[in-house]
Order: structure tokens, then sequence, then C-alpha cells
């Protein structure tokens, strides 16, 4: 994937649990499970993809995505 691709923004008015009703979380900015709707819905997540930290050994080997890197994933 093209790190250059821009994509929108990720916002709760924009995502599809806030859209369907789905969302019981009541934050001011959008979280991790931000997901876009569009006009398939929800569509089925791609696998995950690694990501190796080689900065510090303590560090986690995985983290969970921001919004945004939600956002990018799964771009319409
Ligand atoms: S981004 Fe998170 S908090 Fe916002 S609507 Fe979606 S699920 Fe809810």
């Amino acid at each position: 994937m093209s790190k250059t691709r821009t994509t929108k923004k990720a916002a709760c008015e924009d995502c599809f649990f806030a859209r369907n009703l789905l969302c019981a979380l009541d934050l001011d900015e959008p979280c991790p499970t931000f997901r876009p709707d569009g006009p398939d819905g929800l569509r089925p997540p791609q696998q995950l993809r690694f990501a190796f930290r080689q900065e510090r050994r303590t560090q986690a080997a995985w983290a969970f995505p921001s919004a945004q890197e939600q956002a990018t994933l799964h771009a319409h």
C-alpha cells in the first residue's frame, strides 16, 4: 500500500458503528474500532499486517491500530 495515499480523517460521524447505532462508547474522539461506513456496509477485515519494531526489546511487538490507521486500511 502506498504511504502517500490520502485518507479522510477518522471521525465518529463517518463510522459504520455510529451510523448504525451500534456504538455504545461515549468518547470525544474516534476509537481504534473505527470502520468507515460505505455503500457496502462493513467489509470483512483484511489480514493483520505485522509491524516489527526494532527500537526496544521491552516494547510490545503488536499494538492496536489507531483510528486513523483503521481509516487508511479500510478506505473505500
Ligand atoms: S470510532 Fe469508535 S467511538 Fe467512534 S463511533 Fe466508531 S466505534 Fe464508536
